[in-house]
Formats: C-alpha cells, sequence, structure tokens
C-alpha cells in the first residue's frame, strides 16, 4: 500500500507514521532524512543537493523526485511506502503521480490528519525541551515525572526550556505558512479523490483506529465514484503508454472484422449484436493490460 500522510506540525502524523510502519511492515519515506544521508554519503544526488543548499537556494522538485524515484526502487519499498512531508506543493505532488505512474505503482491513499488550530497551538506551545539531552516533553500529553520541571530528578544540569519554535507566537506563524503552503495539495488530491481525512483529536488509540478506517476506505475506495474518474484516467494512461500503437489498431480491426461477419449469421437482430459485439471486446483487452500490474503490487 502506498500512503501519503499530511498534517500540520503538531498533529501526531509522525506516531502514526511509525505505527503504520510496524503494523504494515512498509517504510517510511522522510525526503529530509534521505536528503542529509545523500548528502553523508557524497553520492551524485547529495552533491547535487549541496551546490544547490551552498547557493542558498531551496532543492528544486526535480531533484526531490530523483530522490523519491531513487527511493521506492529500494526493496523494502516494492510492497509500498508512507510517504511523510512529501510532496510539499502541488507541483511536487504533480511530479509524483506522473512518476508513480511511470513506474505502475500509484498512491493509494492520501490521509490528512485534521486538528483545530487552537489544539494545534496548545500541543506545540506545551512542548519542553532538554536543554542538555535534547529530550521532548509535553506539559499536557507527556509531562516530565517529578519533580514537575526537572528532566532527570534533581539534577541542575537538565532544565526544560521551551524552544524559540514552539512559543505561541512563532507557533501560529508556522502554522500560516503550513496552511498556504498545503492547501493547493490538499485540493489537488481531493480532486483525484484520494484524499481522506482523519480528526486527528484524541488519544494516539483512536486516531489509529481512524486511520485503519480510511485506509480500508481506500482499499475499498477503489470502487467508490470518488476515485473512479482519476483511477480511469490513470490506467488510460498507462494503457496508452505501453501498447504500441500497430497493436491497437490491428486490435481494432480484428474486432471491425469479427463484427462485420456477425449481422450476416444473426439476421435475426442485427442491431443489438452489431453493438454490442464491437465494443466489449476492445474495453476488455485495455483494461486488463492496465490493472494486472496494479493488482499485484496492491498486497
Ligand atoms: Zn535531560
Amino acid at each position: 500500500m502506498r500512503i501519503v500522510l499530511m498534517g500540520a506540525p503538531g498533529s501526531g502524523k509522525g506516531t502514526q507514521a511509525q505505527r503504520l510502519v510496524t503494523e504494515l511492515g512498509i517504510p517510511q519515506i522522510s525526503t529530509g532524512d534521505i536528503l542529509r544521508q545523500h548528502r553523508k554519503d557524497g553520492t551524485e544526488l547529495g552533491k547535487r543537493a549541496d551546490a544547490i543548499m551552498a547557493a542558498g537556494k531551496l532543492v528544486d522538485d526535480a531533484t526531490m523526485l530523483d530522490i523519491i524515484r531513487d527511493r521506492v526502487a529500494q526493496p523494502d519499498a516494492q510492497r509500498g511506502f508512507i510517504l511523510d512531508g512529501f510532496p510539499r506543493t502541488q507541483a511536487q505532488a504533480e511530479g509524483l503521480a506522473s512518476l508513480l505512474l511511470e513506474l505502475g505503482t500509484p498512491i493509494d491513499a492520501v490521509v490528512l490528519f485534521e486538528v483545530g488550530a487552537e489544539e494545534l497551538v496548545r500541543r506545540i506551545s506545551g512542548r519542553r525541551t532538554c536543554s542538555l539531552c535534547n529530550k521532548v516533553f509535553n506539559i499536557y500529553s507527556a509531562p516530565p515525572s517529578s519533580p514537575a520541571s526537572d528532566c532527570v530528578a534533581g539534577s541542575s544540569e537538565h532544565q526544560l526550556f521551551q524552544r524559540k519554535d514552539d512559543q505561541e507566537d512563532t507557533v501560529k506563524e508556522r502554522l500560516r505558512v503550513y496552511e498556504a503552503n498545503t492547501r493547493p495539495v490538499l485540493s489537488y488530491y481531493s480532486d483525484s479523490g484520494l484524499l481522506r481525512t482523519v480528526s486527528a483529536e484524541g488519544s494516539p488509540d483512536e486516531i489509529t483506529k481512524r486511520l485503519r478506517a480510511a485506509l480500508a476506505a481506500s482499499g475499498a475506495g477503489a470502487s467508490t465514484n470518488k476515485a473512479r474518474p482519476a483511477r480511469r484516467a490513470a490506467a488510460r494512461k498507462r494503457a496508452a503508454t505501453r501498447k504500441p500503437a500497430a497493436a491497437r489498431a490491428r486490435a481494432r480491426k480484428a474486432v471491425r472484422r469479427k463484427s462485420a461477419s456477425k449481422p450476416a449469421r444473426k439476421p435475426a437482430k442485427p442491431a443489438k449484436a452489431k453493438r454490442r459485439v464491437p465494443r466489449k471486446p476492445a474495453k476488455r483487452v485495455a483494461k486488463r493490460k492496465s490493472r494486472a500490474p496494479r493488482r499485484k503490487s496492491k498486497r
């Protein structure tokens, strides 16, 4: 199963992604982590990213997509993967769609973790970080054990503080930026019928339950009306790219030849036979060709 997870900072998306990794046995793909690794290993991609970043620019969509292409080809991603933090723009979402279409492994579901703005601000501004060991606590959901303000009880060196990023004003700005960037991506996935929204308020277990239900609905969602046009379009495109035009023309001709002889043999109902025979076989051939690789990879 190939899944894209989306959600604001503080939506708990990371926790849920980790649970999915364990449950489904597929890797979580974080473009940030991969990029760091490529740069560390000095690969060609890493060098390209280094040059871009040295020039003070953001890594471009083409480079990001190359990273994804490289990662999804790894053996552990053959049964699926969880994308977290990508795509961030509509251009990336479109690039990802055509890359996966080319590989014959399209996205199965996009899940948005939805949390009200007030709750997000509360969650993030509740974070406290240890100045010595960087351990993160949350005064609301994961407070340090006694005494209330120490990371390690009784140690004056393990002092908890609030990072600038987690202060209320900064959080509000971060959320504003997130909203502005993400909205086009969400409407893109909504239009393609892939988007599922899950309420991410409540306990992590409750959210996991909702996430499972959303993913199950996406699996069955192949037959919902919303998902159909996008899947059909994808199937058509796949069929068109895989089968040479000449072969398709031959198939059409063969069908036509068959239908031409039909009315002569069955003069009783010429109209019906004429309409049915030429259409169905042609459609079935196209469908089978395009669906086979998808079904295989879906497990
Ligand atoms: Zn500490």
